[in-house]
């Protein structure tokens, strides 16, 4: 026999109802993986909880471990995770080792844990979710599990700091639940799908700052689409003018990458910039002695398509890109700034001189901010951007 319950009892059904709804919402909702913190490669962290919601922490052997509302200090030593929980003068204290450690609030219907997660000495950050700790190559690899929506404005305030418009907070916000949505490949030899950095999209955890979520609300599952298929919708800081072709930039089609002339850009603090680089750090990076050098230019955008160096008769060709890239990477990335640039030999320099800040393809996020102040809303916007795209909604 069914037995039915009794609505009208009020509050037990009530906490009965709550129970059973809970639990799925939380698991019908899509979560991403965010590696987080690596640029400091840490070895030592400590995660503490920032709500009454005691913690718990999964070993590698299904060990389960209670955290409560105590510190939990893991440390890389010698290969191994040691874990340490409470200590002096706390009531509780545990002291282990492990290959990996899975840290959450009690499975069930709490299922978002809120907590710090702090390098000793550098800083420490508010994330959400879930925290894995695995064994990195000489550091410990932290992995924020964080409810996808979560995670789409979190990365929308961290890009965006300062920003208050909300159309172009919402069209920002679909761009980056394109990207995560998108199913490119950022990191495929690590467990985790994105990272926190500019490689991928910023990603500062919980901010300080209580940004309102309902000021995402109106676009809350747009995503931007070609051929029906989710885009990842490439974006730099401002593209000094026009925006590249992905072909000119990377040497590949992405059909969805217009270029599109972008006035909008012209008061960006890098709307000028220069650089002086020594020769003899240049040529290591191009791997040739230089006695000259020319640029082929995209004459559509105005992007470096080509840098060519000769040394007597040898030629070593280098796509625009590829340079900035390796400059970036080995001289630091406030060098040369985007890919709108010349080279000029002199003495024992090499000077660039350019325009635009970042790759100078599809959104530029300055040209954006200004279209927005002059009204534009946030489907105008990405409709100037990726003029061949669509926006659907992935929640009708
Ligand atoms: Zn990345
Ligand atoms: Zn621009």
């Amino acid at each position: 026999m069914v037995k039915y319950l009794n609505i009208s009892s009020g509050n037990i059904a009530n906490i009965i109802l709550t129970i059973l709804i809970i639990p799925v919402n939380i698991y019908c909702e899509e979560w991403v993986k965010i590696g987080v913190l690596g640029l400091f490669h840490p070895r030592e962290v400590i995660v503490t909880s920032q709500t009454e919601i005691p913690l718990d922490v999964r070993l590698d052997n299904n060990e389960i471990l209670f955290m409560g509302n105590n510190d939990l200090h893991v440390k890389y030593i010698n290969g191994k995770i040691k874990i340490e929980i409470g200590g002096i003068g706390k009531d509780y204290m545990v002291s282990k080792y492990t290959a990996s450690l899975n840290i959450s609030a009690p499975s069930g219907f709490w299922d978002v844990a809120e907590f710090t997660i702090t390098i000793p000495g550098k800083m420490t950050r508010k994330y959400s979710g879930k925290l894995d700790i695995l064994r990195g190559d000489d550091e410990l690899v932290l992995i924020n599990q964080v409810p996808l929506e979560r995670a789409v404005e979190i990365i929308t305030f961290s890009e965006m700091k300062g920003k208050k418009n909300r159309q172009l907070l919402s069209a920002f916000s679909i761009v980056v639940r394109s990207f995560l949505k998108s199913g490119i490949e950022q990191h495929p030899n690590d467990p985790y799908d994105f990272c926190d950095n500019t490689h991928c999209q910023l990603y500062f955890g919980e901010m300080e700052a209580v940004y309102p979520s309902l000021l995402l609300e109106e676009t809350r599952g747009m995503v931007l689409t070609y051929e029906d298929e989710i885009i990842p919708p490439f974006y730099c800081h401002s593209c000094g003018g026009h925006t590249a072709s992905s072909r000119v930039v990377w040497g590949m089609d992405y059909p969805f990458i217009i270029p599109v002339n972008c006035p909008y850009c012209q008061e960006s603090n890098e709307n000028q910039w220069e650089a002086f680089l020594p020769l003899r750090q240049v040529e290591t990076l191009a791997g040739s002695y230089i006695q000259g050098v020319a640029i082929e230019e995209d004459p559509a955008s105005g992007v470096v398509k080509n840098v060519v160096f000769t040394n007597d008769g040898d030629v070593t060709t280098l796509r625009g890109d590829q340079l900035r890239i390796r400059i970036g990477s080995h001289l630091g990335w406030d060098k040369v700034l985007s890919n709108r640039y010349s080279i000029e030999l002199v003495g024992d320099s090499l000077k660039f001189k350019g325009k635009g800040k970042g790759h100078c393809l599809g959104m530029c996020l300055y040209g954006s901010s200004a279209l927005s102040e002059m009204g534009r809303n946030y489907a105008e916007i990405l409709n100037y951007y990726f003029p061949n795209a669509i926006i659907k909604n992935t929640q009708n």
